[in-house]
Formats: structure tokens, C-alpha cells, sequence
């Protein structure tokens, strides 16, 4: 950590590098005595016995679980790329962020060492972010065509966005162990937003596997052999067969990761993505807001 205190962008409130727990930071989910997992063993436990998305989430928040992973997202916030010097970073795990009861589930990988590791929200402040609530906001399922920042008014309606792992790691690169030790705040992430969810997306081939993993553990029957991802690739899931669960059928849909390597090339175009999103949303029997 680095003593240097920094101002928030919208707050101005001062922090440490990492951001400590329960200090103030706008949607900061933990509070200081909220238990820290440091071990793959201690993930599956506080995981299992969240009783509910806001200890849960405050629990994903002060993970220390995988040791490559703490030493670089707080060495990346001790050490801010240069155009963002003047601001604190965030630097610890990124929890699942948007509707607590969500229609529609976004899946994507990991944060990004400059961008959610920096702001404390899932693809908010890198380029892939931007170009993902911006289509949020144009098919009307985001307030504001921008997530900047904690504290920034953005509100996703019936959507939540969660990543498969939640701590930035090099290269964008988690180790499949790395993976696996966070499987389970994904799985019970999911659980507890199950009753509600009728959509996901999935966002590259990562998204897809981690999406279907987490519906496989959860009891959804996967046909075999698995789906395959592809951009608009659709596969309707039945529930798991347990009368205690009443849980939707859910529609699961690929798209391209909206990477810069993606749609610098073209390969993603904003279209392909708001009809993505839309067919989600529509599956979902969601409200949109008016186009905006
Ligand atoms: Fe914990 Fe997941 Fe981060 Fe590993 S990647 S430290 S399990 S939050």
C-alpha cells in the first residue's frame, strides 16, 4: 500500500492505494471487520455461508486468496499509469456490480488492471467498459451512456455484470488455479440472483465457459457435448429439477468480448452488440428505458 493519499473523482475525498475497507469509498461493499478469505479453502467457506448479495459482495471485495494476484492489483494501485497519477486506485477484488435482482446476467473475465482495479466497479474507466454500458444505455437497460467511477449516478436496470475472476491479473491472464479459487463467489453470486435471472450474456469464449461452468455447478441442464460459444450463439437452459427451486429457464447468448482488439477491427460493431443486449432483454421480458 502506498501512504500517498489521493482525492476521489467525484467524492475528493482522500485514500490510501489500495482503498482500505470500510474507509468511505463510494459503494465500498465491506466494512472493516468483514472476514478477509486468504486461501482457496477460506473462499469456498465464506462463499457458501454469505447469506445474502450484500455480504457476499463485501466478502468477494477483501479476498487475499491468491497470492500473484494481491501482489499485482495492489502493486498496479501503489503505481498508477501515468494519466491517472492524481487518483486512488481501488486495487482489490471487483465485486459484481448493478441489479440485485437481475433479468439479465453479463459474464465477462476479469478486471482490468487500469480500469476496474482503479474505480472499484466491473468495466468501469477501461475501453471495453465504455463501449459496454454505452450499448447498456443505447438499448435502454443503463441510466447513463458512461461509467466513469464509483459514485458517478450510472444504475443498470434489471442487469447485473459480474466477471469470472474478480482480481486483474497480468496480462489479462488468470492461472487456471487463480480461476478455480474464485469459482466459487461467482457460484454463489449466481445462486442468489437465480430466481430472477432469465437472460445471460456472455461475453468471449472465457464468459462462455465460466457462464456455463457456474450453471452446470448450480444444477442447469447443460446439453452434451457442451455448447460451443460463438457471437450470437443461443442455447435455452432448463432449471435444475428440484421442486425447492423455482428458478427460470435461462437463455444463454455469446458475444464477441467488446475488447479493443475486437472493435478496433471491426470484428464487434456497435450493432452487433445492442443486438445482443436486446435480445437478452427481450428474452428477459425487460423494460428498457427510451432510447437515449
Ligand atoms: Fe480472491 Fe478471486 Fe481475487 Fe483470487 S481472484 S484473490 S479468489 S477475489
Amino acid at each position: 500500500m502506498t501512504a500517498e493519499r489521493r482525492p476521489h473523482p467525484v467524492t475528493g475525498a482522500a485514500f490510501a492505494s489500495p482503498v482500505p475497507p470500510g474507509t468511505g469509498w463510494p459503494d465500498d461493499p465491506a466494512e472493516t471487520d468483514t472476514p478477509v478469505a486468504h486461501d482457496a479453502a477460506d473462499v469456498e467457506r465464506l462463499a457458501a455461508t454469505a447469506p445474502d448479495l450484500e455480504e457476499l459482495t463485501a466478502r468477494q471485495s477483501v479476498c487475499r486468496a491468491c497470492p500473484r494476484l494481491v501482489e499485482w492489483r495492489e502493486g498496479v494501485a501503489a503505481s498508477p499509469r501515468r494519466s491517472f497519477a492524481g487518483q486512488p486506485y481501488w486495487g482489490r477484488p471487483v465485486a459484481g456490480w448493478g441489479d440485485p435482482a437481475p433479468a439479465v446476467m453479463i459474464v465477462g473475465l476479469a478486471p482490468a488492471a487500469h480500469g476496474g482495479n482503479r474505480t472499484g466497479r466491473i468495466f468501469t474507466g477501461d475501453r471495453s467498459g465504455d463501449w459496454l454500458f454505452a450499448a447498456l444505455a443505447r438499448v435502454g437497460l443503463a441510466v447513463q451512456p458512461t461509467s466513469v467511477s464509483a459514485g458517478d449516478g450510472q444504475r443498470l436496470l434489471g442487469v447485473r455484470v459480474v466477471a469470472a475472476v474478480r482480481c486483474a491479473p497480468p496480462e489479462n491472464k488468470p492461472l487456471p488455479a487463480e480461476r478455480d479459487a474464485c469459482f466459487p463467489w461467482l457460484r454463489r453470486e449466481w445462486e442468489l440472483c437465480a430466481p430472477t435471472v432469465r437472460s445471460v450474456v456472455a461475453l468471449g469464449s472465457y464468459g462462455w465457459t465460466a457462464a456455463v461452468r457456474t450453471l452446470a455447478a448450480l444444477g442447469y441442464r447443460i446439453p452434451r457435448p457442451r455448447p460451443k460459444f460463438g457471437h450470437g450463439a443461443e442455447v435455452l437452459l432448463a432449471p435444475p429439477d428440484r421442486s425447492a427451486a423455482d428458478w427460470p429457464e435461462v437463455l444463454l447468448i455469446g458475444s464477441y468480448h467488446p475488447s479493443q482488439q475486437n472493435t478496433f477491427t471491426g470484428k464487434l460493431t456497435e450493432p452487433m452488440l445492442d443486438a445482443v443486449l436486446t435480445r437478452a432483454a427481450d428474452h428477459a421480458g425487460l423494460p428498457r428505458l427510451p432510447a437515449n
